[in-house]
């Protein structure tokens, strides 16, 4: 009795604090046996996954990623629209990848194998085996959950797209059975394509991880075990809760470090692990100093980050295809021995796969349907970063005298793209890969801080904490993030989002004319009399007299703003005068020109559109301004130095 007792508070208590330290709801928790066989090149897994069905109606069958297989053969969906590439690296015919399910059961209770179907929702390539379907044998009942056991091997690719191994580094990533998300009543499971990311729950995660004893190992979570085993193994077990994923690395050749990050405001304390490459260590230090200042970015910025490690993996020499991708509290970077510091390659991605850990990781949005909510917000929160610590004007570049900074170097890319795609769109549905990344990446991003100058920092500030508060460990979509800007600011934005989310148009204002002219005094027929110059005419008495050269002059100063693609922004215009005065005027943008007409003693000597360069989406800053000569005419007016150089330089060789 009192034993039970005990046990009973004890549990309680357990069960208090499991309850207090959960983040998200776990809809899934994952109990994973994985062994690497180096010869086969293949992890042979058992997984016990236990899959809560959250909604409100009864489910009767489920869905699988199986990833791997998008590895199979020249016919799955993957390769086909890939043509066999991935950002520059090819596959190897003599290594495809693939997963085998063996067998799957309800715990101790029938088996499903004979189940199983490959169903492919979005294209219907019946040589496309990346989702799994089974039939349940009773539904499962809202708020209930059914526990499955599945038994599966995964043979690797040799590494051309994220995963996968080369020599003796494994990277382990979408490599087991992983139930699709059960959202707005039905399965999201999409196929693995050539431009796509992932979707999954969140939930608990567990697993053994079993590898020859010189391996290294590094793995999502905490290691909470480690175990030799007498056949020469070693087996580390790692644990991860209110995670969606997990993935793990393993190579004799990586030197691991450990460092302890800690910060005052907000409360930070978590454990930096770096698994470098051997012939990379030397690049070490580039990748611990990223790591800090991408901790502190985002603690600060966003909330304090929640997990008790964060992971980097250096990938080896020749498998950079594995290299800057982000997996829950573990990425791969990438970096070459040979790189000088004033190429921040290392520095970028670190921040940027680290910043995943919060727009992907923590956001849990649908990277399928919308991965600007993920690359867009990461690459704009990731340009923040590198500006602050590396310097605005320099924060990409700062080598041999020349300097870029990350910003512009996503301006260039949207610069040069064509009018094909908006940014909302199935990732698989762009027209090619560099429309997809140039509209989620970079356009995203563009947008996200042109929103930043339209808002001021501070509210844009409030707009992120807001996001972020709201959906971490959730699944938000675009209309929520509207949602939330439009109530963090206090303004109505649907002009703003509705053009550049979900149009494929551009953004380009600039000035058209500026003229101006002397304006001399009447002269010729006014009401029927000749009327002579008035100045020449002289005061009445005192006869005509020459002009003075000294006389006050009038000037009529014409200025036209013109708005020369489709989106329609608020502009601000600035004229200056010849005596130093500034006019500022607005126009609603809407027509394709406004004129404005100043008469006065002094001229126009310059006008601009956007002086403040808040609009950092308008694809043309080299027509923003034009300075009078002092011949009269007009001129354009490159403003912005190395950028406004290479944007000029890139209009003659492409557009
Ligand atoms: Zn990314």
């Amino acid at each position: 009795m009192k034993k039970t007792v005990w046990l009973l508070a004890g549990g309680i208590l357990l069960l208090h604090a499991g309850l207090a330290a959960s983040l998200s709801r776990r809809v899934v928790a994952y109990d994973i046996k994985a062994r690497l066989v180096p010869d086969a090149k293949s992890v042979e897994g058992h997984e016990v996954l236990t899959w809560t069905n959250e909604s409100a109606e009864p489910v009767s069958e489920m869905q699988f990623h199986l990833y791997m297989n998008a590895f199979k053969n020249n016919r799955t969906t993957f390769m086909k629209e890939s043509g066999g590439a991935h950002r520059g690296f090819r596959m190897d015919k003599e290594n495809w990848g693939y997963i085998t399910v063996g067998s799957i059961a309800v715990q101790d209770g029938p088996d499903l194998t004979g189940t199983i179907t490959y169903i492919q929702p979005d294209d219907g390539n019946p040589d496309d085996r990346t989702v799994m379907k089974i039939a349940l044998p009773e539904p499962v009942a809202p708020g209930g959950a059914v526990t499955l056991v599945i038994d599966f091997v995964t043979r690797m690719p040799r590494v051309f797209a994220r995963s996968g191994f080369v020599g003796d580094f494994y990277m382990i990533g979408q490599w087991f059975p992983k139930v699709g998300v059960f959202w707005n009543g039905a399965w999201n499971c999409h196929q693995y394509h050539a431009h796509s990311e992932f979707f999954a729950d969140y939930g608990s995660f567990r697993a053994e991880l079993t590898v020859p004893d010189a391996y290294v190992v590094g793995a999502t979570g905490k290691r909470a075990a480690t175990v030799k085993n007498a056949d020469g193994t070693t087996t580390y077990t790692h644990i991860q809760e209110d995670v969606h994923d997990f993935a793990w690395t393993a190579c004799p050749e990586f030197v691991e470090f450990r460092e302890p990050f800690s910060l005052a405001d907000p409360p930070v304390r978590t454990e930096m692990i770096f698994l470098v490459h051997r012939s990379h260590v030397g690049q070490k230090d580039r990748y611990v100093r990223a790591l800090r200042n991408g901790l502190e970015f985002y603690s600060q910025s966003y909330g304090p980050y929640p997990y008790e490690t964060v992971t980097l993996v250096d990938p080896a020499p020749g498998a950079m295809a594995a290299g800057g991708m982000e997996y829950p509290t573990l990425f791969t970077a990438d970096t070459f021995s040979w790189l000088p510091r004033g190429i921040r390659l290392p520095e970028m991605v670190t921040i940027h796969e680290f910043g995943h850990g919060y727009w992907y990781g923590i956001v849990g949005s649908n990277e399928f349907e919308e991965a600007w909510l993920d690359e867009g917000i990461n690459s704009y929160s990731e340009a923040k970063a590198m500006d602050k610590y590396y310097g605005a004007d320099r924060s990409m570049i700062d080598f041999l005298g020349i300097r870029i900074g990350d910003v512009p170097y996503q301006r260039l890319n949207v610069i040069a793209s064509g009018r094909f795609d908006p940014i909302v769109r199935n990732s698989w549905s762009f027209v090619g890969g560099s429309s997809y990344s140039i509209n989620v990446y970079q356009k995203a991003s563009l947008m996200m801080q042109t929103l930043e100058r339209l808002l001021g920092e501070d509210v844009m500030s409030r707009v992120m904490k807001s996001y972020y508060e709201r959906w971490k460990f959730r699944h938000p979509t675009t209309a929520d993030f509207v949602r939330v800007a439009e109530e963090a600011s206090g303004r109505d934005l649907g002009w703003f989002f509705d053009q550049v989310l979900y149009s494929p148009d551009k953004l380009d204002y600039g000035i058209s004319d500026l003229r101006v002219y002397e304006l001399a005094p009447p002269d010729g027929v006014f009401n029927g009399t000749r009327t002579e110059s008035a100045p020449d005419a002289g005061p009445p008495g005192r006869g005509k007299q020459p002009a003075s050269p000294d006389a006050p002059k009038t000037y009529r100063s014409e200025v036209v703003a013109a708005r020369f693609a489709e989106w329609i922004f608020p502009q601000e215009i600035l004229v200056r005068f010849a005596d130093g005065r500034e006019v500022r005027e607005t126009w609603d943008g809407r027509e394709r020109w406004k004129r404005f007409v100043y008469v006065g003693p002094e001229k126009a000597v310059s006008a601009e559109v956007d002086p403040g360069h808040k609009l950092l989406l308008d694809v043309n800053f080299t027509n923003n301004s034009r300075v009078l000569e002092p011949d009269g005419r007009a001129v354009r007016k490159f403003a912005l130095g190395f950028a406004g150089w290479f944007q000029a330089l890139l209009s003659l060789v492409s557009l």
